[in-house]
């Protein structure tokens, strides 16, 4: 299947984006248990893939708990990088008035955190972290029990109360993980995909379109959407 030739000029854009990996060139969470936990990360990796933990139940065993000062974790935050077309993206939907939210497994407070870093705003949904001390105490954004996930901030669940609330909405998202981003693919209207993320599509049958980092999505969006409703500002810089 194809996706989209067109975004409908009648419907306004809103647009989604996972963090980890797609807007952050590293996954923060699983770069962080690699360096800090490696046995216990690949020992709790394969209960998740034999099916005994789930995307959040895998997260609280891992990092709940976890002992790292605030220094500690904002010198390895200083680490990640931002994809090579993050600001563009922000820019484009910026320039053209339309609603950008990054929608993350990950955590609130490292979003904070790099956002300052890296001096860039965006609107984020995603889970709770909070210090005991020098301890992570972690707590899940917005659960559903009714998607299949098992995340703790299902992409599916905020689409979809994102387009109950905006009746019409054209939404896109743009994600790279099978296990966090597809129920979010499914439920958008248009799919950017990398990673294991793009796969998982194919194997499904749904229609995506493939990148590599974000200034493909812009390239994208700026021939497709010109004539978006909720981009009627400015065209393109040509
Ligand atoms: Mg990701
Ligand atoms: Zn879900």
């Amino acid at each position: 299947m194809q996706p989209p030739s067109t975004i409908p000029a009648d419907r306004p854009l809103a647009i989604f984006c996972d963090f980890d990996g797609t807007f952050s060139v590293q996954d923060v969470g699983s770069t962080l248990a690699q360096q800090r936990l490696p046995e216990k990360r690949a020992r709790l990796w394969t209960r998740f893939e034999q099916g005994e933990l789930t995307a959040w139940t895998y997260a609280v065993a891992l990092l709940d708990g976890l002992e790292l000062s605030e220094k500690e974790l904002d010198e390895f935050l200083h680490t990640i990088e931002l994809d090579a077309g993050a600001r563009a993206l922000l820019e484009w939907c910026e320039t053209r008035g339309v609603p950008f939210r990054i929608l993350s497994d990950g955590f609130d407070w490292n979003l904070e955190r790099l956002q300052s870093i890296h001096r860039v705003h965006f609107d984020f949904m995603a889970n709770h972290l909070e210090y005991e001390g020098d301890v992570w105490r972690i707590s899940p954004g917005r659960p559903n029990p009714a998607c299949g996930c098992g995340t703790g901030s299902c992409k599916r669940g905020i689409i979809s109360a994102y387009r109950a609330a905006n009746p019409g909405a054209f939404c896109v998202h743009i994600g790279n993980g099978r296990v966090s981003d597809l129920c979010g693919a499914l439920e958008a209207d248009l799919a950017f995909a990398k990673d294991t993320l793009a796969p998982a599509l194919a194997q499904a049958g749904e229609p995506f379109v493939a990148f590599e980092t974000l200034r493909d999505v812009v390239a994208f969006l700026s021939e497709r959407a010109v004539t978006s409703a909720g981009g009627a500002r400015g065209g393109p810089a040509r």
